[in-house]
């Protein structure tokens, strides 16, 4: 038997972050394109000959972008929105391309949205009816590329014409067929020019076929694929899907592509299942998606051989991939880098260049029958068993305290209604409060000094005296604007999860494990694996110290357990909800230990409570339920004077309003500025009870907004939310703005919101 080791995607940011800085060079003009260009090269050539110095049979290219490939296909396809064709005459297409995503004076940028239910962020193309056709083979550059200067036939991959459609916008229902098929014969020459320059394989990323399709959905995709697959009867296509099972499977699985690739870690169950059933077509290569792309776990050999082989009987297949479950961008470089981690930890860990390491393996033994490196799977086995076995994951104070958790732990003891009106007594705030939502601006001098002490420059107290200071200079600020319920600023804080992974047990930091948000903004997540628990406080005194110098009320701080949960990388021997509920009861302890401090009002942030969401539908209800709880776990031990805030930014909440309510927080402020029609609609239709403020400026950028701008946010909303519930606030912290914009445009919102008291 034929097996044959490959990888979806590799990340192409480079383990030192060097494609990020050539990116931002290029941008701060000090490369030029043709300097850019020679870089880039050079770094595109240097990860293919990592994969193969690792042995992997098939690598891909066309999985390397200069910023996002979807962008990358709209450029491809001369898909450029007209308010960039300007700039496409007079500079260069790499100045549109960039342009693009990042705007520039005159145009606004393209949207950017989630890559299915990742942290990553693709940039949306817009179709408005351009002239399609390819512009600029760059697939076939790569593939003559790689072969010419390493002798290598590589893997050329795309994301295919149902996803990138799915993905794109500007069309309906009525046209959404027209467009994909005039995009058909486009795909159709990029094939063929890499077939007739040697590309044995192709692959084309349908992740979208994981989603529901409808039946004429599902018809259209088989339409797709008869026309691309008659039009290029020579191309060896390699349908890939991941992220889940692919849906429609007894249908879909007969597409006459010459391979399928399917997710054996996400949609391991169904796709098993849909395996038993119908078999797989004897005539296709089955690409077996076996090793995990998006956790950094090490895998077990034993378990992955076993399963490949049990996969291998139920498909009858002659010619086999073994390959990861999805492209290793989600993933860091390699764990080679990580000198200050617990040994334990790390050899337990599995970035890209480990994972490749796996999947040659595993590829080896099922061709030969027999392991290429003695040892490897007890080896495998003895690192995760030494980190089951670690202290860390064995705290049994945590686990009674699990244990212990009843029903009444989730629930506040009095309802919203009776909270609110003891609250009104209890908190005498004023209508249409006005408040921030965290932080303030970092300046020059927070970074500078945070920095110098980092490196032991200044002592702990003469930080703190800094924080304290700045922290001052603030609420003075804060006073003379106005605002009614005040916040200590968040100086102290680099990263909202950072600051509290690094003060309770259980997290890890490692120094590279950076993976792409979006664009060139990588992330460095925590890792979560241990138990997690609360020894001391955390915020309190930042906070007290702040409510000591003022009469008006500060607002405790902290982030939620979702949150902290989705924005890190996360133990796999328990269920996410465990670890949601094990980061919940520390946080509780925090909450109880601010109110004992007398902290009266408290917010519990949850950014990406959305983030976490199963990709299908019919999978919401479990998340919402675990994550809606672990939330009520944080926040529900406190008395009913104690108002307890959420935040939530970058996510429609049209669609979101009863899992909001779910979460019983006493005043939740959202980011509406820019879709703030839209939500308004959803009010209309679907009342909220709870305290609300509809952020009525748009903090991300440094424009200062109008009195009237805001006066007008403000009454609109007023029209679906009564004036007891209604909070003032902008969309988000302001921690990436400039001291004199902040003030300016918050001086504007209490004006704003004075306006509407007076009014109403
Ligand atoms: N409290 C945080 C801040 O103001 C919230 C950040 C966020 O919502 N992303 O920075
Ligand atoms: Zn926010």
């Amino acid at each position: 038997m034929n097996v044959v080791s490959t990888v979806v995607g590799y990340p192409y940011i480079g383990e030192n972050r060097e494609w990020k800085r050539i990116v931002e060079g290029f941008w701060k003009k000090e490369l030029t394109e043709q300097q850019f260009e020679q870089q880039m090269k050079a770094i595109r050539l240097e990860h293919i000959q990592r994969q193969q110095a690792l042995g992997l049979d098939l690598i891909p290219i066309g999985d390397f972008t200069y910023y996002d490939r979807m962008l990358d296909l709209a450029m491809m396809f001369n898909i450029i929105p007209n308010r960039y064709n300007n700039l496409l005459e007079k500079e260069s297409a790499l100045t549109c391309y960039y342009a693009m995503a990042r705007g520039t004076e005159q145009a606004v940028a393209c949207e950017m949205t989630k890559w299915f239910n990742t942290n990553y962020h693709y940039i949306v193309p817009e179709y408005e009816g351009q002239h399609l056709y390819v512009t600029e083979n760059r697939l076939l550059a790569y593939f003559l590329e790689a072969k010419e200067e390493l002798g290598l036939l590589t893997k050329p991959t795309l994301i295919g014409p149902y996803t990138f459609v799915d993905l794109s916008k500007g069309y309906d229902e009525k046209t959404r067929a027209a467009f994909i098929l005039a995009l058909i014969p486009l795909y159709a020459q990029v094939l063929k020019e890499l077939v007739d320059a040697g590309a044995e394989w192709i692959q084309l990323e349908e992740p979208s076929l994981t989603k529901s399709l409808s039946s004429k959905e599902a018809r259209l995709v088989e339409e797709i694929y008869k026309q691309l697959t008659e039009a290029v009867p020579e191309a060896n296509i390699m349908l890939q899907t991941y992220f889940e099972a692919l849906t429609n499977y007894e249908n879909l699985i007969q597409l006459p592509v010459a391979g399928i690739g399917l997710d054996f870690v996400h949609g391991k169950k169904e796709n098993l299942e849909a395996l038993r059933k119908s078999g797989f077509p004897k005539d296709k290569v089955l690409n077996i998606g076996i090793v995990n792309g998006r956790d950094i776990w090490s895998a077990n050999l034993a378990e992955v051989a076993s399963d490949v082989q049990a996969i291998l009987n139920l498909s009858n297949a002659n010619d086999l991939w073994v390959s990861s479950s999805c492209s290793l961008q989600h993933v860091p470089v390699t764990t080679a880098n990580e000198r200050k981690l617990d040994s334990v930890l790390l050899n337990a860990l599995s970035f890209a260049d480990e994972k490749i390491n796996e999947i040659v393996h595993v590829a080896h033994f099922l061709s030969t029958q027999h392991w290429a490196k003695e040892g490897i799977v007890s080896e495998s086995m003895e690192c995760i068993r030494a980190l089951a076995t670690h202290p860390v994951r064995n705290n049994a104070r945590v686990n009674d305290l699990v244990k212990s958790i009843s029903n009444q732990d989730f629930v506040r003891l009095e309802s919203f209604e009776e909270r609110r009106e003891i609250q009104k007594t209890a908190l005498g705030l004023p209508d249409f409060p006005t408040t921030t939502i965290g932080s303030f601006p970092q300046s020059p001098a927070v970074k500078k000094t945070r920095a110098a002490w980092r490196k032991n420059e200044l002592t702990n107290e003469e930080y703190a005296a800094f924080i304290k200071e700045e922290t001052a200079r603030w609420i003075a600020i804060q006073e003379e604007i106005g605002l009614d319920v005040l916040v200590h600023g968040e100086f102290e804080r680099t990263d909202m999860v950072e600051y509290f992974g690094e003060q309770l047990t259980g997290f890890a930091f490692t120094e590279k494990a950076w993976v792409v948000s979006y664009g060139s903004r990588c992330v460095k997540p925590p890792i979560i694996y241990g138990d997690v628990e609360w020894s001391e406080a955390m915020t309190v005194k930042e906070v007290v110290d702040a409510q000591s110098l003022t009469s008006k009320y500060v607002k405790g701080m902290l982030t939620g357990p979702v949150t902290i949960l989705n924005w890190s990388f996360v133990r796999n021997d328990i269920p996410r909800e465990a670890v949601a509920n094990q980061i919940a009861l520390a946080l509780r302890k925090e909450v109880e230990a601010l109110e004992q401090a007398g902290i009266q009002i408290i917010q519990v942030d949850e950014p990406a409570l959305r983030e976490g969401l199963p990709l299908r539908r019919e999978d919401w209800s479990t998340y919402l339920e675990w994550a809606v709880n672990a939330f009520k776990l944080a926040t529900s031990s406190v008395k009913n004077e104690t108002q307890i805030h959420t935040h939530m930014c970058y996510c429609e909440f049209n669609d979101f309003l009863d899992p909001i309510r779910a979460l019983d927080a006493d005043v939740i402020s959202l980011e509406t500025s820019r879709s703030h029609g839209e939500l308004i609609a959803s009010l209309k239709e679907n009342p909220y009870e709870l305290g609300i403020g509809l952020g009525v400026y748009d903090i991300h950028s440094p424009r200062i907004p109008q009195v009237e701008e805001m006066e007008t946010i403000l009454k609109e909303s007023l029209e679906v939310l009564s004036k007891e519930q209604f909070w003032v606030n902008p969309d988000c912290g302001l921690k990436t703005r400039q001291e004199s914009e902040t003030i300016a445009a918050l001086k504007r919102m209490v004006q704003a919101a004075k306006l509407l008291r007076d009014s109403s």
